[in-house]
């Protein structure tokens, strides 16, 4: 997309202008939650994003990329009416304009952002160590972050990213990551963005596991089989199901999976089917789902063995059909929920990009 699309006029000119601090604020943000008033931001309706005067302990961004989470993405594109890049642009600015963040409300998920830090309040707690003109990716949620947009100058679709000119908010409890100086950025977003989704893997896969990943020609879920091919060894199996046909080539010629079959993840018999094919006839240890569309819990449930571990990174996961599927089917699996977070998640990542070359090049050409 090139047209230019206006937001929110109202930043520019405090833009350069130092914030005063007023009182309150505290490291979670609960100061910020307008609807319902005092609730943590992320389940928040609404929140404050009037970023002309800071509260205690706020990091204040310029945002110059938005990451959108694909889940959230993918729904925009399949909303009712035209899908070109001014409509995904006019539901992300509807989105912030109604509730001070980038919090999709059907999926209910956000995305990241890159930007470059305008001013630390005194209290924040790397207030020595942060300057005014440091370059950084948030990893919280968009759907938690007070967030402001002024214009988008371009959207990239295949990356989930936009380029804005507007301001954030993180809180003292929020993570960011420093952008690294020896990749592109859009390639570090791009893959901070699914920091979490490695670091799980390498916790869950034990040597020579058998291992499922859907969506496994997607960002996260290449990360993930690389992940288990690593933990797993070469006694390992590590099976991807991918639909879109040519993310399930691209990794193929990784050669990091043993099978790449390409195949809806909403067709949990045909999954299973395929992926007893693939380990002659024996159920997986752990699966890992990393889907960007709904209907995909039973995929990743039914090839897993008794005892064996399900695990959701996927945004798109419903809690309802995961564990009313699992009782439904008999099957007495540990169901894992995809958290963000993982200690030191962001350097993991950022080091599968310096280790694995292949991959590296990869997601340049994709997202870089
Ligand atoms: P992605 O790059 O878009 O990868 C998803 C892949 O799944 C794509 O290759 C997609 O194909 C494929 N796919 C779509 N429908 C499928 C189906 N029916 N069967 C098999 N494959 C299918 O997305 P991502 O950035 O890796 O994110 C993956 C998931 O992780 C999303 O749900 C996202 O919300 C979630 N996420 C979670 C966290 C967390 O903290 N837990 C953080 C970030 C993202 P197409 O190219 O055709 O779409």
């Amino acid at each position: 997309m090139s047209a230019p699309s206006t937001g929110s006029p109202s930043g520019s000119d405090t833009r350069l202008a130092a914030r005063p601090t007023i009182p309150g604020g505290d490291p979670f943000g609960t100061h910020r939650s307008v609807a319902p008033a005092g609730s943590l931001p992320q389940p928040a309706q609404r929140l404050d994003n009037d970023f002309s005067r800071l509260f205690a302990g706020e990091l204040l961004l310029a945002v110059e990329t938005l990451n959108i989470d694909a889940a959230s993405f993918r729904q925009m594109e399949e909303g009712e009416g035209e899908t070109d890049d001014q409509v995904i642009v006019g539901r992300v600015l509807g989105t912030i304009a109604n509730r001070g963040k980038q919090h999709n409300p059907v999926t209910g998920s956000g995305g990241m952002l890159l930007g470059r830090v305008l001013q630390v309040e005194a209290s924040h707690p790397d207030a020595a160590t942060l300057r005014p003109g440091d370059r950084v990716a948030s990893l919280v949620s968009l759907s938690l972050t007070p967030l402001r947009v002024d214009s988008v100058t371009a959207v990239r679709r295949p990356s989930a990213q936009m380029d804005v000119t507007g301001e954030a908010v993180l809180f003292a409890s929020g993570a960011y990551a420093r952008m690294p100086a020896d990749m592109p950025e859009r390639l570090a977003l791009a893959v901070l963005d699914v920091a979490g989704a490695a670091p799980q893997v390498a916790r869950l896969v034990k040597p020579n596991d058998r291992v499922l990943v859907l969506g496994g020609g997607g960002k996260s879920g290449i990360l993930c089989a690389a992940e288990a091919r690593r933990r797993g060894g070469p006694g390992a199996k590590v099976i991807a199901i991918e639909s879109h046909a040519p993310y399930a080539d691209d990794l193929r010629a990784l050669g990091i999976c043993d099978a790449v079959v390409t195949a809806d993840a909403r067709d949990p018999v045909a999954v299973r089917a395929a992926t007893l094919a693939a380990t002659g006839g024996v159920e997986v240890d752990v699966s890992f789902s990393c889907v960007n569309v709904p209907d995909a819990e039973l995929a990743a449930i039914l090839p897993v063995r008794d005892r064996g571990v399900a695990y959701f990174f996927a945004m798109s996961t419903s809690f309802t059909k995961a564990a009313l599927g699992a009782e439904g089917v008999g099957k007495d699996v540990d169901l894992f929920v995809g958290n963000g977070y993982a200690r030191g998640h962001a350097d993991h990542t950022l080091a599968m990009m310096r280790e694995m070359p292949a991959i590296r090049a990869l997601f340049e050409k994709r997202y870089g």
